[in-house]
């Protein structure tokens, strides 16, 4: 496939494919039953000598690799958490793959760097975080958190530990609650803090961090000498999108001077809600900010917002000026390239402009709504059957639940949760996936993906009433 008109040729059909693929989407099981090596073991081991015909090509695709794949966008998908994506998002990825452009500074795509700045924006305000934030688009949350510990840990080592490595003398310490992401685990490894050095603290009852915890662990840690570096408060945690109190933690990352960054990977979508607001209150005092549009605000992988206060220190650690990349315009314009850790980047801002222009903030505020309807309807069937304890509270639309039956024990109800789980995946027309809280086996709900309506809602729980029964059975005969 050489010229553009076949390309062109072939970019019709796949653009056909993929409005067939969303047609027919319900008519895959989410998850395909397969197992480890089947696929491997249809593809050459080695790469061809020759050149092969896009149609060969395109035929393994649809019998070798479709069956093999987990369906992201079917509207069963309720496991971990949506990464949705909708067609002006597709549309816009293709025009970014391409132009193939590398977006590393303004010189090299102004338009994307400009275009950037202004979708920053445009989010900023959408989800209410105050002017002193500045966005620059990161692939991921793991990304941004790391970006958001390496800015702490050049604050409070004055730069000293990009210049010369660590003594050996630093005793920085990292906290979290005991529910945080495994992000922010790597995240300390990786900068070289050491996961000894992350503290989780321990939750309420509702999951969210214990504060009263926080501060007593931070006075210790101070007495015996430790730097706290930074505070990593999660908005919607992965278990149970528990969400830290932000106005509290600010408050003691203040008072202490401590980096305090705001994990919202998922449920800072929400906050485009003015009901969902509150859950930002103190955000002013908070140094950087993640939530993830690749997640919930139907922009396909990978795009992450991350805010952050102070852009100097942000650029002073990760700047590294090169004479080929200095250009005359550097003091007019962002240089996305010392904004994070990669040089290369790629034009995300499109799809988000896309997206965002095409559901119109309206739009995206009756979808959102839509998902927390429906998953209010779904907790409701849950909380009314006698046979299911919610777990943890709703926030928005994740409903954690386990079987239980008065007199069972904990083995019993961790048996039956994890078999109705798996009896509801093996029909394929859902897909959940399962948490610990409290050392309960938890099922997850997540009702987020961007098609998901009231027919889906409606058949999972006939389905879940269909199979409670032989579940119940199957543990007590057991
Ligand atoms: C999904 C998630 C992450 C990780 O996001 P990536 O963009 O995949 O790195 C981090 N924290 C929380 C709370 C999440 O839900």
């Amino acid at each position: 496939m050489n010229t553009p008109e076949e390309f062109r040729e072939r970019g019709y059909k796949i653009v056909d494919w993929i409005a067939d693929y969303f047609t027919n989407i319900e008519s895959f099981p989410v998850k395909p039953d397969i197992q480890p090596g089947e696929i491997k073991s249809q593809i050459a081991t080695d790469f061809p000598e020759q050149p092969e015909s896009f149609d060969d090509i395109f035929k393994d695709f649809e019998e070798k690799i479709v069956p093999g794949m987990t369906h992201w966008q079917h509207p069963g998908f309720m496991g971990y958490f949506p990464a949705n994506n909708s067609f002006p998002s597709i549309l816009a990825e293709m025009l970014t793959a391409g132009m193939g452009a590398q977006c590393m500074v303004w010189l090299t795509s102004p338009a994307a760097e400009e275009l950037e700045e202004l979708m920053m924006l445009w989010l900023r305000k959408a989800i209410g975080l105050p002017d002193e934030f500045t966005g620059v688009i990161q692939d991921t949350a793991s990304t941004a958190t790391l970006v958001a510990i390496l800015s702490a840990r050049e604050k409070y080592s004055h730069f000293a530990v990009n210049k010369s490595g660590f003594t050996g003398r630093e005793k920085f310490r990292v906290y979290s609650s005991n529910q945080v992401h495994s992000s922010i685990d790597k995240a300390v490894r990786i900068a070289g803090i050491g996961e000894e050095n992350l503290i989780k603290v321990p939750v309420n009852d509702d999951f969210s961090m214990n504060i009263d915890a926080l501060k007593e662990q931070i006075e210790e840690d101070l007495k015996s000498g430790y730097r706290p570096l930074c505070i990593v408060s999660a908005l919607g945690t992965t278990s149970s999108t528990a969400c830290d109190s932000i106005d509290q933690i600010g408050q003691i990352a203040k008072a202490y001077d401590i980096w305090h960054h705001v994990d919202a990977a998922y449920l800072g979508t929400a906050l485009i809600l003015d009901e969902y607001r509150y859950l930002i209150n103190g955000i002013e005092n908070a140094d950087s900010f993640v939530f993830n549009p690749h997640k919930w605000m139907m922009v396909n992988f990978d795009c992450s917002a991350y805010y952050v206060k102070d852009t100097d220190l942000l650029q002073k650690t990760f700047s590294i000026m090169p004479e080929y990349l200095k250009t005359d315009i550097d003091k007019q314009v962002n240089n996305y390239r010392d904004w994070g850790i990669q040089l290369g980047r790629r034009f995300r801002a499109l799809k988000l402009w896309f997206v965002l222009r095409s559901f119109g903030l309206e739009g995206l505020k009756k979808k959102i709504s839509a998902h927390i309807k429906l998953t209010k309807n779904f907790e409701s069937f849950i909380a009314r059957n006698g046979n299911f304890e919610i777990l943890a509270p709703v926030v928005a639309n994740l409903v954690c639940f386990r079987v239980f039956k008065l007199g069972w024990t904990e083995e019993i109800a961790d048996r039956a949760s994890s078999l109705l789980m798996s009896k509801v995946n093996q029909t394929g027309d859902f897909f959940l996936t399962h948490t610990k809280l409290s050392g309960k086996y938890t099922i997850r709900v997540v009702i987020g993906q961007t098609n998901v309506t009231e027919k889906q809602i409606e058949s999972l729980i006939a389905l879940i009433e269909k199979t409670l029964p032989e579940v119940i059975n199957e543990v007590e005969d057991n």
